[in-house]
């Protein structure tokens, strides 16, 4: 099996299944399962978000395979994806971690998610570093978002807003790289 070096991820609907700038109000309550995990967030309210089910053992597997992860978002409130990232925990090599460490950058912002991905390239690799000098990929909703592609950058269109990111859809895009 082949991985890409980099592999970025929008968050509403790839991440999570809502826009968490317009749908959700914090501060957040963690709803902590019997292992410590934090699969769940209660909002202001009582609104509770999830995050994609299979989405941790994506990030896992990626690490794992030395591939370092970029969320590249849109929103207009980077804050509350942020309080979701941070808030929700899950199991990684043996030990509860917030979500959000299994980043190594996060990109945020209205600029497109070329420029997310070529910011988060420099960010990890150093100011020389060029998106076309890396094999990425951007798991994304949003098939404007294609326009990666003329980067040399893989688009993976998350098209189900129920399931959003899942296992089949990551192992089918590393079958065809
Ligand atoms: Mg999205």
């Amino acid at each position: 099996m082949t991985y890409p070096q980099v592999a970025a991820f929008d968050l509403d609907y790839t991440v999570w299944p809502c826009f968490c700038d317009t749908h959700l109000s914090p501060p957040f309550k963690p709803l902590a399962s019997k292992n410590g995990e934090v699969r769940t967030l209660i909002d202001s309210c009582g609104y509770e978000v999830s995050f994609y089910k299979d989405v941790p053992r994506i990030l896992a597997d990626l690490k794992s395979h030395d591939v370092k992860i970029v969320s590249a978002s849109r929103t207009w409130a980077p804050e509350i994806a942020r309080d979701l990232l941070k808030g929700f925990k899950v199991e990684y090599e043996g030990q509860i971690v917030p979500l959000i460490t299994l980043f190594d950058s996060l990109q945020w912002g209205e600029k497109s998610k070329v420029i997310h991905i070529r910011d988060g390239i420099k960010d990890i690799f150093g100011k020389k570093a060029d998106i076309r000098d890396y094999t990425a990929c951007l798991f994304d909703d949003e098939t404007r978002n294609r326009d990666v592609e003329k980067y040399g950058v893989k688009y993976v269109y998350v098209r189900d807003p129920e399931t959003g990111t899942t296992w089949e859809l990551y192992q089918k895009y590393l079958n065809s790289i």
